[in-house]
């Protein structure tokens, strides 16, 4: 067992947040192991140099050793020693959405990072936080930083401390506790192809349409569905992520069909005895019996849906739901992250009505 320490930095002044942070930066110079807010979701952090700190992410967590981790940056000057030259459809997008929960995969320099950061790819995915304590951190660390959420493998990633601490107290060193994340949902993550065009290869904070004003041929890779004998250009894709332990069923259609199946499906479940959950949104809550019926809020404000949603799988967790049901909602804007993360929650159980 590791001890964990907690930095709260919520309502800290301009020294105490630099004298937290600098203890923090310090642990992870050495090769700790330190979870971190950004506005997406909290990251856990090491040396991405350092193939010993690396190397006790994947133990921390669980996480397959084929799953690489994206690289962190306070600074725009980091990258020249991280990458290779790239096209200038890239720095138009570092300008445009950095920072922010842009990732970028780019031909990684041969010898710098560890060699399980990349998973053995050539290429390494890079992005900048939008997150003030993020960028202090990473800062003050100066040196870049491998961060996967901070989360148990499979589980929902952490928006929260406490949910850090649920998963990996005594696991890791410590944990700089900012409060709620931002969006809620992991970043989007592109690679380029060819000089011009975007190819997403996992939906989030960025959006399809942000990333079409920037290259209006942008197109979203849909994992192996096409191609399954290829190996996933985004191997995290492969995975069940996100799940909570009760086995979650993501419902799509009309809006009256779907709430007849839900209250049919989770009404036999219960008559069985089997503790039942809903997760639906704010218009139809009432409409639904079950152990637990927890809200995304309106289906109109999708963005505090995605704010709410890795909270509410979590809860399921604590209410001991063993059958969970959830609304589908527009894939339109901040939609397609959200409704990519459910059908992953799901293990990919969808049902159309
Ligand atoms: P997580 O760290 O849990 O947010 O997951 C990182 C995601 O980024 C996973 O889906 C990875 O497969 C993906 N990723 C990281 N680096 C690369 C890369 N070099 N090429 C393609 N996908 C990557
Ligand atoms: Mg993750």
């Amino acid at each position: 067992m590791t001890t964990t320490n907690i930095w709260r930095v919520k309502k800290a002044d301009d020294d105490q947040l630099r004298e937290k942070l600098a203890e923090a930066a310090g642990q992870l110079k050495e090769g700790g192991l330190i979870a971190f807010p950004t506005e997406t979701v909290y990251g856990l952090g090491a040396d991405a140099r350092n193939t010993a700190a690396v190397e006790r992410i994947f133990t921390a967590k669980g996480r397959p050793s084929d799953n690489p981790l994206i690289v962190h940056i306070a600074y725009r000057e980091q990258l020249d020693e991280l990458v290779l030259p790239y096209p200038p459809l890239a720095a138009a997008l570092m300008d445009r959405f950095w920072p922010g929960p842009l990732t970028i995969v780019l031909p990684v320099r041969a010898g710098v990072l560890s060699p399980l950061v990349t998973a053995g790819l050539s290429t390494v995915g890079i992005r900048m936080p939008d997150h003030r304590t993020a960028l202090a951190l990473l800062a003050e660390a100066g040196c870049p930083i491998a961060a996967p959420s901070a989360n148990r493998s499979g589980r929902p990633s952490p928006t929260l401390a406490e949910h850090v601490l649920d998963d990996l107290d005594g696991r890791i060193d410590g944990v700089v506790d900012d409060g709620p994340t931002g969006v809620g949902l992991e970043s989007t993550v592109i690679e380029l192809v060819g000089e011009h065009s975007i190819r997403i290869l996992r939906p989030g904070g960025v959006t399809l349409e942000e990333l079409q004003q920037a290259a209006p041929a942008t197109t979203i890779d849909n994992g192996s569905a096409e191609e399954p004998e290829m190996a996933p250009r985004s191997p995290g894709m492969k995975y069940t992520h996100y799940a909570p332990q009760g086995e979650l069923e993501l419902v799509q259609g009309d809006s009256e069909a779907v709430v007849a199946y839900i209250r049919e499906q989770a009404g036999a479940a219960r008559e069985r005895g089997e503790i039942t959950g809903v997760l639906a949104f704010e218009e139809r809550l009432m409409r639904y019996e079950a152990d637990s019926v927890l809200s995304l809020g309106s289906e109109t404000e999708l963005d505090a849906a995605a704010h709410l949603l890795y909270a509410a799988l979590r809860d399921f967790d604590v209410a001991g739901a063993q059958r969970i049901w959830a609304e589908g909602c527009s894939g339109d804007g901040i939609g397609a992250a959200l409704m990519n993360r459910l059908a992953k929650a799901a293990g990919n159980r969808i049902i159309c009505v």
